[in-house]
């Protein structure tokens, strides 16, 4: 068995490679040739992706692809989209070619606001802890001055700091619960860096407040951080159209199709085995984008599916009516999102994918991101409730599989060519190929 090692990130990138070839796998050799292959031929760029983490020792890429044709708000946008998933960008470029010929996107901002907390154990009177925070709440503020002056002048900032009696779910437990104004950051270094000056103010002033006795001075601070649960950092898309414009294919009409959106909707509403489906369809177009541009793919992640299960019950993130005769389909969203900060600035391809997206401030990214999710949704139902997904999707799998089986160019354009008037599936393929290959 291989022992554990100590002081391993001394080491250097040859010395863990080493290390880790010889110790984990079967070919160490071929282990080094595959890592190695993977490394920039540009030493400058390596060293800086060797930097973004720690003990790096190669990088894993995926495919960036660009959805072109989405209108939003009027501007048309090409967006660039990260993701290892085939049929993602297909499905996304379909849905904006659709709703370009009916208006496309209309998006809004409901909210920005961002929340951190201190967590805290007192052991006293809630009317004393309460009357301490009110005269000390103005102290919190002004010792993080240092940390929000830039902030402030950009608009942002410490909106508001609140006292949160949480003793009635555990003994003993309060908050200060602080929500904050992060202009084009995400914000989790400045919510961070502002809420451990709040604990120790609050800390300090604590020993310090006379009225408190022994015990009630010594707040215990168990922990500063952000919280990834942004209900109020929303962003709001839609699209809409009357439901006789909503011709899909020639097998359905638009009213059965627009009913039946409706419908699967509906089901993703009430039941949460089909809702995490649906939304993890929404986020097949989020997270490409919040890759493709660099931010917290776990933050937004989080946020989101908290989100969607804030009435007590995972439900979907997307909604569909249909009133006096007008479909309308449409996703509210809580996003965090950064376009400065984090690798925003660092990262040379996530730069020109900002460039791509116009350089967009936080706020339109959220939208573009509310867009590209909302319309993955509608590609999604569409398929489902007509051709069925797997068509399509196994149509773009195809390649995968081809490629996985080291299928030639000519292999590939004859397979593809039978697999036009053929079902396919993974054992298909494999047989078609082989019987290729035999001939
Ligand atoms: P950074 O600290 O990298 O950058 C944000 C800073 O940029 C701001 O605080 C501000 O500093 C400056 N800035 C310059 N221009 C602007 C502008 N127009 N609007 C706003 N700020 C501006 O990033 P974040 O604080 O946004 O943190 C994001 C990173 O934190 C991500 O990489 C994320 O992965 C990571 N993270 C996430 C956590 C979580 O989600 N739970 C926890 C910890 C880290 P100044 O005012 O001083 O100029």
């Amino acid at each position: 068995m291989t022992k554990p090692i100590a002081g391993f990130s001394k080491l250097t990138k040859e010395e863990k490679i080493n290390w880790i070839a010889t110790h984990y796998t079967h070919d160490p050799k071929d282990t080094i040739r595959i890592l190695e292959s993977y490394w920039n031929q540009d030493t400058s760029l390596q060293k800086l992706h060797d930097e973004f983490i720690e003990n790096t020792i190669s990088n894993l890429y995926m495919p960036m692809g660009i959805a072109p044709n989405f209108l939003i708000n009027d501007q048309l946008y090409a967006i660039p989209m990260v993701i290892e998933e085939s049929s993602v960008v297909a499905a996304a470029s379909k849905a904006a070619k659709f709703w370009l010929k009916k208006g496309g996107f209309k998006t809004k901002i409901i909210g920005t606001e961002k929340v951190g907390q201190v967590h805290f154990i007192f052991n006293g009177e809630f009317e004393k802890l309460e009357q301490f925070f009110n005269k000390t709440k103005p102290k919190l503020i002004a010792d993080a001055f240092s940390l929000t002056t830039s902030m402030s002048k950009r608009g942002g900032g410490i909106v508001n700091i609140v006292l949160r009696d949480k003793t009635s779910r555990l003994d003993n437990y309060y908050q200060l619960h602080c929500t904050f104004e992060t202009q084009d950051a995400m914000g989790a270094n400045f919510i961070n860096s502002c809420l451990e000056q709040f604990a120790n103010s609050f800390k300090s002033e604590a020993l310090q407040y006379d009225a408190f006795n022994a015990k009630e001075k010594e707040i215990e601070v168990v922990m500063s951080i952000l919280s990834n649960y942004v209900p109020n950092c929303l962003a709001y898309a839609e699209v809409s159209c009357p439901v006789d414009a909503l011709t899909i294919s020639l097998e359905i009409s638009p009213k059965a199709f627009a009913e039946k959106i409706v419908r699967a909707v509906d089901i993703a509403k009430i039941e949460p085995y089909r809702a995490v489906t649906h939304n993890k369809g929404i986020m097949n177009g989020i997270d490409a984008v919040v890759l493709a541009t660099g931010n917290d793919f776990r933050a937004v992640e989080a946020g989101v599916h908290a989100y969607a299960s804030r009435n007590g019950s995972y439900s979907s993130l997307t909604h569909a009516e249909i009133i006096d005769g007008i479909f309308k389909f449409y996703i509210e969203i809580p996003l965090a999102l950064g376009t400065v900060g984090g690798l925003t600035k660092l990262h040379p391809l996530v730069k020109l994918n900002l460039e791509i997206l116009q350089n967009p401030s936080a706020k339109e990214l959220m939208q573009i991101m509310a867009v590209a999710g909302l319309a993955q949704n509608f590609a999604a139902l569409s398929s489902l409730v007509t051709t069925g997904i797997q068509k399509g999707h196994m149509k773009m799998h195809l390649m995968n599989i081809l490629n996985q089986y080291g299928a030639t160019e000519q292999e590939k354009v004859t397979v593809i060519e039978h697999f036009k008037t053929h079902t396919v599936t993974h054992s298909g393929v494999v047989n078609e190929l082989d019987s290729i290959r035999k001939k």
